[in-house]
């Protein structure tokens, strides 16, 4: 819910604009002129609550440092002292940071308490599996969807009504003691959490709240290619919300482990092939195993040690395409350590020769 864009207003309108604009929009969207109609009532109510705000200069410049609604929302979320340390002790850094802590965690514009959290895993991979790509299931312990009410905090058969304390309206007004005198203060309903609604009837199980803490196992796919270092998001299998309200997203950081034979440099492989000294010499067709079967190289007559050949498209698959990078093959030669008397005459014979 954007305030400027439900006054039809700009960021930078003076505040004789959005005051015109407020009146006209109230006067039509007046509930006398729609009743009974619920869609009329809820747009009311937006247009008082983004005047409310932008007609504050306080309020306005939270909402458009922290672009949430709930820009000035003391302390964290859930419970405890909703006006955190912040405004007893210290400066304006005390502040800024408390603001900081109540507006984020859900990512952006909040509109209360109900969504759940996004939460963070690691899975350890193998480079065979960011070659070949996998499904993962890992195990985390978190909010999960209360089974007993279907995810909605009411016992089977009764519904919600509205929250006795900000009826309905999920929010509440504080008069808020500051440096800056006395300041009212639309805050989150502490009761329904911003919802405006609470269970007639909770759920026994889960007390309302829809969910519970649980171990899920969440099946995570690895796309082929996944570079060591990269985050993959799961939307929805973070947090489950309150009483059904929209989950958090699950953000996986993948570590690729080093392989034994295969060393990776951004989407290239480099493998090490050891060749006799006649091998090197004389040249020969040799097998090299990789993560896609056996591929076999051509090593020319008077290969050097050191020599590095190129195998196109043997590499590693390319994230998000149906490329591939290159296999480099390093040859070492493998110079003989001991001979045998009739080997030690071939060598005689060749260093005459
Ligand atoms: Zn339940
Ligand atoms: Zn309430």
């Amino acid at each position: 819910m954007d305030y400027y864009q439900i006054l039809g207003v700009s960021k930078d309108s003076s505040q004789a604009d959005i005051k015109k604009a407020y009146r006209k929009l109230s006067k039509e969207w007046h509930p006398d002129k729609h009743k009974g109609d619920k869609k009329a009532e809820d747009k009311y109510k937006q247009i008082n609550r983004a005047y409310e705000c932008l007609s504050n200069s306080g309020k306005k410049q939270a909402y458009d440092q922290f672009g949430s609604e709930d820009g000035p929302q003391f302390g964290g979320g859930g419970g405890g002292n909703p006006f955190g340390g912040g405004f007893q002790g210290g400066g304006f850094g005390d502040i800024f940071e408390t603001f900081f802590g109540g507006g984020r965690g859900g990512g952006g514009t909040r509109q209360s308490d109900m969504q759940g959290r996004d939460v963070e895993a690691r899975i350890n991979i193998s480079l065979e599996d960011a070659y070949s790509g996998d499904k993962k299931g890992i195990r985390m312990k978190k909010h999960v969807q209360c089974e007993s009410c279907s995810g909605s905090g009411a016992k089977k058969g009764s519904s919600k009504k509205n929250c006795h304390e900000c009826n309905g309206t999920g929010q509440v007004t504080r008069t808020v003691q500051s440096f800056f005198g006395a300041i009212s203060q639309s805050m989150m309903c502490e009761v329904c959490r911003g919802a405006g609604k609470v269970p007639e009837s909770p759920c026994g199980k889960c007390s309302g709240e829809g969910r519970v803490v649980d171990v899920e196992e969440i099946i995570v796919d690895i796309p082929t290619g996944i570079n060591d270092g990269q985050t993959l998001r799961v939307p929805g299998k973070g947090e489950v919300g309150r009483q059904g309200a929209s989950s958090g997203d699950l953000y996986v950081r993948i570590s690729v482990s080093p392989d034994k034979r295969f060393i990776r440099e951004g989407d290239d492989l480099r493998v090490e092939k050891i060749v006799s000294v006649a091998d090197a010499v004389l040249g020969k067709e040799e097998d090299i195993e990789t993560f896609s079967g056996k591929v076999t190289v051509k090593i020319p007559p008077g290969t050097q040690p050191g020599q590095i050949l190129r195998m196109k498209g043997k590499g590693m698959p390319i994230l998000n395409t149906s490329r591939f990078g290159d296999l480099f093959v390093i040859i070492s030669i493998e110079v003989p350590k001991k001979i045998n008397r009739k080997e030690r005459g071939m060598w005689e014979a060749l260093r005459k020769s």
